[in-house]
């Protein structure tokens, strides 16, 4: 069983889960639990340790957004895995619309099995790269939020979701470490993306005060249709190097 932290949720982000939500959030870690050693979905097994570096961590990526900005917004989760940040956010944001996105087919295939189990009805996902999804006019521009955990160096996020969002909305980069040197690169990627860094937080994690950052990039112009270049350049010849 997951423990239900419930004054820690408040305490640490001003939010905590109504019962339906608590059954939704065990439902995940089960169904997860469950799946982890077959796909090698994620090493975290135990319940304390999945409380807090994938629920408690996703929420907290999106509190500088502020409840009442996101609620009804869209959410793209770009690299989603086992559905990290993606579910947890879906689970507390119940009218906001989430796609999760990942190339890998297995974990899609998985992924559609848990969401109608945990009865989330505005959830879909997509299979694919973000760099060909990008360009498609069905998420081209279509969303208010872009989520990417664990997925690649800032200026290759920033490559990956920037297609994505539409003018004004924001990219949440997840990370461990940050430093100066990628601060600099990450912004020079920014000018050629048409973009920002709104705010960077750094933190730590309330059970095991584990140091995280996450950015906050805005979109400000319209991204221009040389981006996404082709499958694999973002990676392989950085913006800002
Ligand atoms: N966000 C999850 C998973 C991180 S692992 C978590 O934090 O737990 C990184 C994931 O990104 C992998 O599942 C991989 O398939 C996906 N990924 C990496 N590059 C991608 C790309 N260009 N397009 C789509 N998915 C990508």
């Amino acid at each position: 069983m997951l423990p239900e932290f419930r004054s820690l949720w408040e305490n640490t982000l001003g939010w905590s889960p109504s019962l339906q939500q608590q059954q939704q959030l065990e439902s995940l870690y089960q169904g997860i639990s469950t799946k982890n050693r077959q796909l090698n979905l994620t090493r975290l097994s135990e319940p304390e340790a999945f409380w807090e570096k994938h629920l408690w961590d996703s929420l907290r990526g999106i509190i500088p957004l502020g409840w009442e900005r996101i609620t009804t917004a869209s959410f793209i989760d770009i690299g989603c895995g086992a559905g990290f940040p993606g579910l947890p956010i879906a689970i507390a944001l119940p009218e906001a619309r989430v796609t999760l996105l990942d190339a890998t087919r297995k974990k899609m295939v998985y992924l559609n099995k848990l969401i109608a189990q945990l009865g989330l009805s505005q959830v879909n996902t997509v299979t694919g790269r973000a760099e060909t999804l990008g360009k498609d006019s069905q998420h081209r521009e279509r969303y208010d939020v872009a989520l990417l955990r664990a997925v690649a160096a800032a200026p290759v996020c920033a490559e990956y979701a920037f297609p994505f969002l539409k003018v004004g909305g924001i990219a949440v980069l997840y990370r461990g470490r940050w430093n100066e040197q990628e601060q600099a690169a990450l912004n020079q990627a920014l000018n050629q993306l048409g973009g920002m860094i709104w705010q960077v937080e750094a933190f730590s994690t309330p059970l095991t005060e584990s140091k995280r950052h996450c950015l906050y990039l805005k979109k400000t112009e319209p991204t221009r249709d040389l981006f996404p270049r082709a499958v694999g350049m973002a990676k392989q010849a950085p913006l800002g190097n």
